[in-house]
């Protein structure tokens, strides 16, 4: 059997950071290899353990530093059993997050020092404080885009002249599709190149007065003051096409998702975000490459005082021909148009959708026929442009038709076409060129 090994050479050895002072005074009579390896050198021998506690004091970010005296001299005589202090202690490569645990012994004063410091989380923490830093600068150091807090300070400014002004406002939310692939494929460094170039093709795309931001990794704002949900529908249109039409110079071809909502009354900016990158879901949900218009909340009233563009789809009298036929068609039109547009708005089923355009493309058809038999009738001098725009509208109609029988078919676009190309440049444009030509002739019943 081997002798019993000295006590001195176990200390020495064990996987534990200790310190040994004497009980009388708390001067430090030894240390061991775990010690020195945890802060860098050996205790100096002879110096008060408290004092040694004082100088290796890193801060107090766990609390305030400990009373060393005072606490020692609580413990001491009638030291309690695993009384422990934690503490931030300097270490040779920071603040270490130390539990202090000290017993007395046969006059002797024994501290254990258990290296509590998570090494992750220090470097989390300088992540943070990064992170922190960025969103405390104005522009984003990647793209030179508003960081979110700012864009969320302007965002707020906007809300306030919107609630005081009543202008609309839209918001257009962006995020680049299938991302993470391209950080996979080429790098993050390729992938940081890519945001870069989207946020110069979004700017080139965008006026003075938009408010323009990085949002978070690869997700872009948009803001437009004084622009109602069609305007934010036309942008974000050529936003897509900015990002889809030429490919980028490291990754090649690439696309982007859009959603868009115009601001509600009452609406807060959570909520109003919300909305927006529910639209941007639902584009991804649709596969991609989508601008996608957030529905109106259904818990809201109306959205705010001014008429947004597409609320000229409803019938006005001042509509009026004072052509039975005409007016009756133009009503008929302006009808299914608006149920068009509640069926974009709730979202209805695709195949709804379909069937609804089918019928908006065969009573425009009619009601073309029967509008030129009339322009010809009353020797309407225009009619030759006339026919044509007819064909215009009809050709477009046809393409919206056969793209949502594929149910490829961007609720944007359509919206589009009814809100511009058939009433604002149809039927409360051109079919009021004829109105002269009616006078004095009598009207014929539907
Ligand atoms: P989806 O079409 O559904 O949007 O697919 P996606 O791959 O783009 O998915 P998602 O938006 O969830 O992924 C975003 C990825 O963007 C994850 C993250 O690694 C990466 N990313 C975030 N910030 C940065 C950045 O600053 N630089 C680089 N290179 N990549 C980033
Ligand atoms: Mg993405
Ligand atoms: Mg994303």
């Amino acid at each position: 059997m081997s002798a019993c090994p000295d006590p001195r050479t176990i200390i020495e050895h064990l996987p534990v950071a200790l310190a040994v002072a004497r009980a009388t005074d708390g001067r430090l009579l030894s240390s061991n290899r775990g010690f020195a390896a945890l802060f860098g050198a050996p205790a100096t021998l002879g110096m008060p353990l408290t004092d040694w506690l004082r100088h290796a004091d890193a801060g107090d970010r766990i609390g305030p530093p400990p009373d060393w005296p005072a606490h020692l001299a609580a413990l001491h005589p009638d030291i309690r059993p695993h009384d422990s202090v934690e503490c931030l202690l300097r270490g040779p490569a920071g603040p270490l997050h130390i539990r202090v645990q000290l017993q007395v012994a046969d006059g002797l004063l024994i501290a254990c020092f258990v290296d509590l410091t998570d090494h992750e989380t220090r470097e989390d923490i300088l992540r943070q404080a990064l992170a922190e830093l960025e969103t405390r600068s104005a522009t984003d150091a990647l793209t030179g885009l508003l960081t979110r807090r700012r864009f969320e300070e302007a965002a707020a400014s906007e809300m306030q002249r919107f609630r005081r002004f009543g202008h609309p406002i839209t918001l257009i939310m962006a995020d680049i599709d299938h991302f993470k692939l391209i950080n996979d494929r080429l790098g993050h460094q390729a992938g940081d190149r890519v945001l870069v170039e989207f946020a110069r093709r979004i700017l080139a795309e965008c006026r003075d007065l938009d408010v323009i931001g990085r949002y978070g990794g690869e997700e872009f704002l948009v803001l437009l003051p004084s622009t109602p949900l069609v305007g934010g529908l036309t942008l974000a249109a050529k936003l897509r096409q900015a990002i889809a039409a030429a490919p980028f110079p490291d990754a090649g071809p690439l696309s982007a998702s859009f959603g868009v909502a115009e601001c509600q009354a009452d609406e807060d900016w959570h909520a109003w975000l919300h909305r927006t990158d529910k639209a941007l879901y639902r584009a991804k949900r649709q596969g991609r490459n989508l601008v996608v218009a957030a529905p109106e909340r259904h818990d809201q009233p109306h959205a705010h005082a001014e008429l947004s563009r597409l609320d000229r789809l409803g019938w006005e009298d001042g509509h009026t021909l004072g052509h039975p036929l005409m007016d009756h068609q133009h009503k008929e039109l302006f009808t299914l148009a608006q149920a068009l547009l509640e069926m974009i708005r709730r979202d209805g089923p695709t195949a709804d959708l379909h069937v609804a355009i089918r019928e908006l493309a065969h009573t425009t058809e009619r009601h073309f026929r029967d509008e030129e038999a009339l322009l010809g009738e009353i020797a309407y001098p225009r009619t030759d442009q006339h026919m044509k725009a007819h064909r215009l509208l009809a050709a477009k109609l046809d393409a919206l038709s056969s793209q949502s029988a594929r149910g490829v078919l961007p609720a944007a676009r359509l919206i589009e076409f009814l809100a511009y190309d058939l009433v604002d440049h149809h039927a409360l444009g051109p079919d009021r060129d004829y109105l002269p030509w009616l006078d004095g002739r009598t009207p014929e019943t539907p």
